[in-house]
């Protein structure tokens, strides 16, 4: 038998970096969406091994313990003392170390995708839960739908059926560390975007308060490191995109319109000016 089950990128409409832990991550609140450009995870039994066999599409990615769908079949087997192996096949799309949460989304659709093959009738919740001794991204990526995320991405709160808009998404040709990036934030720089306002902005599907209301406190740390991300999106606001942010650490910027015609037109202006660019719509 064999399971395959989508991983979807994610955008920050907001995040906002509210102070240091003590257990050393950092408290978050933030607005998280889900676009449809996906990694598709397909997981398959080895019924005579006890193996995680990894395989890809992409040389981006590692094949090996480190690699995040890795952790997830990890996770699930000690967890509930499956002796079964499994191979995993990861069907790359997403962009790597872009800020769009990849590997996460991976790990996020491996833990369904093994829920379905061993039978194991976890709830979303509970795949959530254990997506979080994976990384901080993997249990709002367990959801993968608009959501309100808080502490350091355990809590997450879904958003039912927002407007959906369309997002152009503009990859730099280089990739960003997140941990290096939360290594570099000072909270008495930090520019705290009005979370409260975007989410009400995205429940009443009121455009111009969302636009108004994009922020990411990240930005800035990684500016200063990457300057061509200002470049993007300045780039991006004169091919008359109304609303531009970075995601998460970086790089990726995406620029969000309501009707297709004309971010089709801003996706081809911005074309020539980065290579890695594309049309996708919020899920
Ligand atoms: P986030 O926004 O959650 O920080 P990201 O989009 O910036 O994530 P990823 O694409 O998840 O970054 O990659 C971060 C690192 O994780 C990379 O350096 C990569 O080597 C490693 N990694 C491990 N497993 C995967 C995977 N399945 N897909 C992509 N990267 C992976």
């Amino acid at each position: 038998m064999e399971i395959t089950e989508k991983a979807p990128a994610k955008i920050n409409l907001g995040l906002d970096v509210l102070g240091k832990r003590a257990d050393g991550y950092h408290e978050l609140d933030m607005i998280m969406t889900s676009v449809d450009l996906s990694d598709r995870i397909t997981v398959r039994e080895l019924e005579n091994e006890q193996v995680i066999r990894l395989q890809s599409n992409s040389s981006f990615v590692p094949l090996n313990k480190k690699n995040h769908a890795y952790k997830a079949a990890m996770v699930m087997k000690k967890t509930f003392g499956i002796k079964k192996g499994v191979e995993i096949y990861i069907d790359k799309k997403t962009p790597v170390a872009a800020g769009l949460a990849g590997g996460s989304s991976d790990a996020a659709a491996t833990l369904r995708a093994l829920n379905q093959l061993w039978q194991l009738n976890l709830t979303t919740q509970e795949l959530a839960k254990l997506g979080e001794q994976i990384g901080s991204d993997v249990p709002y990526c367990v959801y993968g739908q608009t959501a309100r995320v808080t502490g350091r991405g355990e809590h997450v709160r879904p958003i039912d059926n927002p407007k959906k808009f369309w997002v152009i998404l503009v990859k730099p040709s280089f990739g960003v560390s997140t941990p290096e990036i939360f290594r570099h934030v000072k909270m008495d720089k930090i520019q705290h975007p009005d979370i409260d306002a975007l989410e009400d902005a995205v429940v009443n599907s009121d455009f111009d308060a969302l636009l108004q209301n994009l922020g990411n406190a990240l930005e800035a740390v990684t500016l200063a490191k990457h300057p061509l991300i200002s470049k993007i999106k300045e780039r991006l606001l004169a091919s008359g995109a109304d609303g531009v942010l970075m995601s998460g650490s970086g790089p990726t910027v995406f620029a969000l319109c309501q009707q297709e015609k004309k971010a089709q037109r801003i996706c081809n202006s911005i074309k020539g000016f980065c290579d890695e660019v594309y049309l996708v719509r919020m899920l």
